[in-house]
């Protein structure tokens, strides 16, 4: 095995890491880890830290770590055949079965799963899918996206510009000209305090609407969304807000893409969020839970109604010109097909369900009465904590102060994993969906200690 500085050293000189702060990690200024292992909710690293990681990876191992099941299945495949592409109608046993296993558990109108890589290439799919469609029904000039701010979609650049953070645009010439932005449903950060979460729904709507009066419905294509925003902040979306964006989008006959990257599989406590929230979509977008990350696999979920549109365009033009040599890859869909049987066999939907509303209802009772806690919300295996420097007339920390970095490493000492989010002062939790009561207590205790010596 090699040494630990050999290994630091060769990190800091050759790995270009995703998401860092480049120049203070080759400097060595920035803390990094190097992980060797992982076993249910825990992982191991080579310093000998055992860290209990609520945050599933990045919200993507929702078996936990370790499944031998998954394990042995992939190594099963790629005994047999590692490789073999999708194109004009190939296939492998491991594709097939876990297309059928996806559309049976996607809603009713849902026909077929297009495979590719990650939640960035499925999203760059499906507005492809999206501007194909408008031209098969000879409508070329109906083509803009409209994303929410705070919405995560990917960091390619069709889904950088459609992620509404600022981080994600900033030198990177983002967005592009097709994308625009609407009002996050984000109650707790609502302008007027006075209003319900009702009004505030029908507030989102109405800014959605005006939206698409400026620029003409005859521009606009589809409207994209996470059932419950994500990376923005873990904000479940407030009452009546999908019903009241639905009934826009349906009126001025605009497609709507669910980003079920993060929900999707189970982590809210069913299945798919669209159907948690009543939501219709025309196309879903799957990833992490699709594989719990044993292998990189994502998926485009097309409903008939669009499905119906993309098979007259191949009848008029010939096949379909989109497709990635790793499409469907056997090995990331033998890995989705043991993975699915296991949040099955496990029943991890209503375990991410009952343990998952223990974990929030837990968390809110241990911290909710902190002075600067302004907010403990969350939905099934989700759950963010927001910090406030005055309570009462909503006075946020000046970001420079770093509050929520300064929790989540302090929480880190105590061997906890939860994630600074990027945008405002929030620590979010998103475990594996295995976790347990006992575990979901030991992550509210310590985060109560961590909130108490970090803020007093
Ligand atoms: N959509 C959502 C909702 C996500 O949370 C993410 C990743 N966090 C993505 C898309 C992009 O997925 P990937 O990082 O696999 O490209």
């Amino acid at each position: 095995m090699l040494k630990n500085d050999q290994l630091d050293q060769w990190d800091r000189d050759n790995f270009f890491h995703p998401s860092t702060h480049l120049a203070q990690h080759a400097r060595g200024e920035s803390p990094n880890r190097i992980v060797t292992g992982g076993s249910g909710v825990h992982i191991e690293d080579r310093d000998g830290n055992r860290l209990l990681d609520a945050f599933a990876g990045l919200y993507c191992v929702n078996v936990g770590y370790g499944r031998s099941e998954i394990a042995e299945a992939i190594a099963a495949q790629a005994k047999e055949l590692a490789y073999y592409h999708a194109y004009v109608g190939h296939g492998t046993e491991a594709s097939i079965t876990l297309a059928k296993m996806v559309v049976e558990r996607a809603p009713d109108n849902m026909s077929k799963v297009y495979f590719g890589l990650g939640g960035s290439d499925a999203n760059e799919t499906n507005i492809k899918l999206v501007w194909y469609y408008n031209n098969i029904l000879g409508r070329p000039g109906k083509k803009k996206i409209i994303s929410r701010w705070r919405g995560y979609h990917g960091s390619g650049l069709m889904t950088g510009s459609l992620t509404g953070l600022e981080l994600f645009h900033k030198k990177f010439d983002l967005p592009l000209a097709q994308v625009l932005h609407t009002e996050a449903p984000y109650y707790y950060r609502r302008a007027d305090l006075t209003m319900s979460e009702e009004a505030f729904s029908a507030h989102c709507a109405a800014e959605l609407e005006a939206l698409i009066e400026r620029e003409g419905a005859d521009t606009i294509a589809a409207f994209i969304g996470e059932p419950l925003l994500g990376t923005g902040g873990i904000v479940p979306p407030p009452a009546g807000y999908w019903e009241a964006i639905q009934a826009v989008l349906d009126k001025h006959d605009i497609l709507l893409i669910a980003d079920e990257v993060v929900t999707g599989f189970g982590r809210l406590g069913t299945m798919f969020g669209s159907t948690h929230y009543g939501i219709r979509p025309d196309i879903i977008t799957i990833a992490k839970g699709l594989t719990s990350a044993y292998a990189p696999l994502s998926g485009s979920i097309v409903s008939d109604k669009v499905w119906a549109v993309l098979e007259k365009g191949t009848d008029e033009n010939g096949p379909i010109g989109h497709g990635w040599t790793y499409s469907a890859h056997p090995i990331g869909a033998a890995a989705g097909v043991a993975n699915l049987k296991l949040i099955d066999s496990l029943n991890l939907v209503s375990n991410a369900g009952e343990t998952g509303a223990y974990f929030n209802a837990a968390m809110k009772d241990a911290i909710g009465g902190h002075a600067h806690v302004g907010d403990v919300r969350g939905e099934g295996m989700m759950c963010a904590v927001e910090f406030i420097e005055g309570k009462d007339e909503r006075r946020y920390f000046d970001s420079a102060r770093k509050i929520g970095p300064a929790v989540s490493a302090a929480l880190l000492e105590r061997g906890v994993i939860g994630r600074a989010m990027p945008q405002g002062d929030i620590l979010g939790f998103a475990p594996p969906l295995c976790l347990s009561r006992a575990e979901a207590d030991e992550v509210v205790g310590k985060t109560a200690d961590v909130v108490k010596a970090v803020l007093g």
